[in-house]
């Protein structure tokens, strides 16, 4: 059956608006389209792919695993979920994990363990989540709720109760809204979506003294910023700060859909037997991808050279921004990426994204005003310096109209 766009448009809800291009092939950091043009890729399926396009190590699990078992439901255990989760739990501050489908489940998850632990240890009266604008935390109701954008939750009736935004980086705002009341606090220790914005350090240190102060749960969202994304396995082990319930997903597997929830013993008991579940959630198939994904991202060389590979990105920016002037700052850390436009191209990401595109470049946008780039954990240096060329010619079309 030959397939194109236009029946995009016929046969699936219209919640998405899909580039043109219809990808078929991916190796590495590079994709070719059904018309045999090829792509490089600094969008990395947004910060998805950590080791690019079918990594041998993530192919070979996934034909391993698919002709052992696939999918058994949590009536019974498996051996890659338990794998899987003995590797989390030794790398982190966490000491048990709770299996999840997408980014989005395990923060549904995390909030409402919260909120039981919450009502479990102190009352029903300790129910407030603070969240902070700009925020995302996925796309179910409770998460989109705690997300910092109303747009996204607005119009869809009432919502779940008792949730408060702050700007992220006022820690004054925060420090007057947080009581006793305060169940917990969720925050990205470097938010993604809302346009790569990173926490001052007193910020974030902060945030954690004053839940501490008020017995408050602090829940780092690092579904974009796991995985080794910041450099770091993840990124509160860059900044001194330790959650006490993290979430996962995006790059957890490699491309492969699954997340996670982790937390220490004492506080995930509040999740008893039957107070939450999932039927695919740490499925084997799932698991041992997950598994070769993280084995192979934690390794202290390749975090090492995530961190090289960001400056040969600031670096190649910096260049382009010497001849164009576009950008008034580059903002993140490790392979999450944002080149901020300046007041001229104020708001005019998206056009910046599709002339990369028809320069063969895949990037990404976080919201209208910062270009966002994500790639592959490995992605070779020529791929980052070739695919900068081609950033440039975008940038000069844009720049000449
Ligand atoms: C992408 C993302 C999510 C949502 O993950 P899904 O897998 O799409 O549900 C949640 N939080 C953050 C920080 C994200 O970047």
């Amino acid at each position: 059956m030959q397939v194109n766009r236009e029946l995009f448009n016929e046969v699936m809800v219209p919640n998405y608006n899909p580039s043109e291009v219809i990808p078929v092939k991916g190796k590495g950091s590079r994709v070719w389209d059904q018309k045999g043009d090829e792509y490089i890729d600094f969008a990395g399926g947004i910060a998805v792919n950590c080791l690019g396009h079918c990594h041998p190590a993530l192919v070979n699990a996934l034909k391993e695993q698919g002709e052992k078992i696939w999918h058994l439901s949590n009536v019974m255990t498996n051996e890659p979920a338990l794998r899987l989760a003995k590797k989390l739990t030794d790398a982190t501050f966490g000491e048990q994990v709770y299996f999840a489908n997408s980014g989005a489940e395990a923060n549904e998850a995390a909030l409402k363990l919260a909120r039981r632990w919450a009502i479990d240890n102190y009352s029903e009266e300790k129910t407030q989540i603070i969240a902070f604008n700009k925020g995302f935390h996925g796309r179910t109701f409770f998460t989109v709720t705690v997300g910092g954008q109303a747009a996204y939750s607005d119009g869809f009736g009432p919502k779940p109760q008792d949730v408060t935004h702050v700007d992220y980086n006022d820690l004054e705002t925060f420090a007057k809204l947080i009581s006793d009341k305060t169940c917990a606090v969720m925050m990205e220790p470097l938010q993604g979506e809302g346009g790569i914005i990173p926490p001052t350090n007193e910020f974030i240190q902060g945030v954690r003294e004053l839940c501490d102060k008020h017995n408050a749960l602090l829940i780092f969202d690092e579904v974009q910023t796991g995985v080794g994304r910041t450099g770091d396995l993840y990124a509160y082990q860059g900044l001194n700060v330790t959650p006490d319930i993290l979430t996962t997903a995006k790059a957890l597997g490699g491309g492969f859909p699954i997340g996670a929830m982790l937390t220490t013993k004492e506080i995930a008991k509040h999740l008893k037997i039957g107070t939450h579940g999932s039927t695919y959630g740490g499925n084997p198939l799932a698991c041992a991808v997950a598994e070769a994904a993280f084995d192979t991202v934690n390794d202290a060389q390749l975090l090492a050279d995530v961190k090289r590979k960001e400056q040969l990105f600031r670096d190649g920016l910096a260049a382009i921004n010497e001849k164009y002037n576009v950008f008034s700052e580059v903002r993140g850390k490790g392979l999450l990426l944002g080149a901020v436009l300046n007041d001229q191209f104020n708001g005019r990401a998206r056009d910046f994204l599709v002339a990369s595109g028809k320069h063969g470049l895949m990037a990404l946008v976080a919201g209208t005003n910062v270009v966002r780039f994500t790639p592959s954990l490995v992605i070779p240096d020529e791929d980052i310096q070739a695919g900068l060329a081609r950033f440039e010619l975008a940038v000069a079309d844009v720049v000449n109209g």
